[in-house]
């Protein structure tokens, strides 16, 4: 099969790799579309000696995958030849309480694709037949892709903040995970204000229904929530970008007995004191992808309410583009990438 590989260094190849091998209980999948995450620019911008010496130079990175089954292991009864799936985005031990309990994300010996274990961006990918997700002949790959990474990240924060036509919420970031929030709380009835430098980042998010943006590299963010939210701020803030004075900034606009989420990993000094929290009785937690049992309910939501998730998508390419798309993503030339393969390559 063809792979994509990162040998370091800000490079991309693509290379012929070994066909995986099937064990029992696996599966093989046939990708049909693989959408690129901010995530797996740490892999591509990692030096080279420190790519080599880890061996992750030879792994193929991508961890949004849908495809259509091409063979299973044996035992394998949950899946045949011919399904269309998305593929949940960790590989795990499947015995432990935490895979039991669908939060294969916790698992202990969790493995994710594109490291340790060859990821979507390769024409086949290797996985636990608990792994893939039904997507219904409707859906396109693409929609299953996005799902798996910033659909299901986006949808299970504002499920945890409650959004709803109630309440008002920051956006800290608008990338994919950022716009997509937007396009969920926007779908459960919530009012957005968006926060980004990027200028077309900003306009994006005002045509994706954004209620208010802010610039915030032109502007003073929390004034400018207030003067929208009104004196106490908003109700809840989402903060994807990682940055340390976003974290502040989304504190700072949040009012009484508001809740902020974290998502985007960068800062790795503490910005904010315990003592912020205090007055206004702040909730501040963290949110990491999904429990692969969310997944049915994610999905209906997202059809249900028809949430334009592709329409973060401005690249939509064949794996041959990897070497010219990689670089123009990691500059913020492009919303989100997804490989796409035609029906007659991945049958
Ligand atoms: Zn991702
Ligand atoms: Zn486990």
């Amino acid at each position: 099969m063809r792979g994509v590989l990162f040998p370091g260094g800000r490079t991309v190849t693509l290379a012929e790799i070994p066909d995986p091998i099937l064990g029992p209980g696996e599966v093989v999948v046939a990708m049909r579309a693989a959408a690129v995450c901010g995530s797996d620019l740490h892999g591509y911008r990692t030096p080279r000696e420190q790519r080599e010496s880890s061996g992750s130079d030879k792994i193929v990175p991508g961890h949004e995958p849908s495809g259509v089954v091409q063979s299973v292991g044996e035992g394998v009864s949950s899946v045949k030849v011919g399904d269309r799936v998305a593929v949940y985005h960790y590989r795990g031990c499947g015995s432990c309480p935490d895979c039991r309990g669908g939060r294969i994300m916790w698992c202990a010996d969790r493995r994710g694709y594109g490291g340790p274990i060859h990821g979507s961006d390769a024409d086949l990918l290797l996985t636990d037949a608990r792994n893939c997700l039904p997507l219904p002949n409707d859906v396109s790959h693409t929609t299953g892709a996005l799902l798996m990474c910033v659909g299901g990240t986006a949808y299970e924060v504002m499920r945890k903040l409650d959004a709803s036509g109630r309440i008002q919420i920051a956006i800290f970031g608008l990338g994919p995970v950022g716009l997509t929030g937007l396009l969920m709380a926007r779908a459960m009835g919530a009012r957005v204000i968006g926060v980004d430098i990027s200028p077309e980042r900003l306009a994006l998010a005002s045509q994706l229904g954004a209620d208010a943006i802010v610039d915030a590299a032109n502007e003073d963010t929390v004034m400018a929530i207030r003067r929208w939210a009104g004196t106490q701020g908003v109700n809840a803030s989402f903060e994807t970008s990682g940055s340390g004075s976003a974290q502040i900034a989304a504190v700072e606009a949040t009012g009484r007995n508001g809740r902020v989420a974290f998502v985007g990993f960068g800062e790795t000094q503490p910005t904010i004191s315990p003592a912020q929290l205090i007055e206004k009785q702040l909730t501040l937690f963290g949110s990491f992808v999904f429990p692969i049992d969310h997944y049915e309910e994610i999905l209906r939501f997202t059809l249900k309410h028809k949430v334009p998730i592709e329409a973060t998508v401005t690249h939509r390419v064949s794996l041959d583009d990897a070497l010219e798309v990689f670089p123009a993503f990691d500059r913020g030339e492009t919303g989100k990438v997804v490989f796409a393969w035609e029906d007659a390559r991945a049958r």
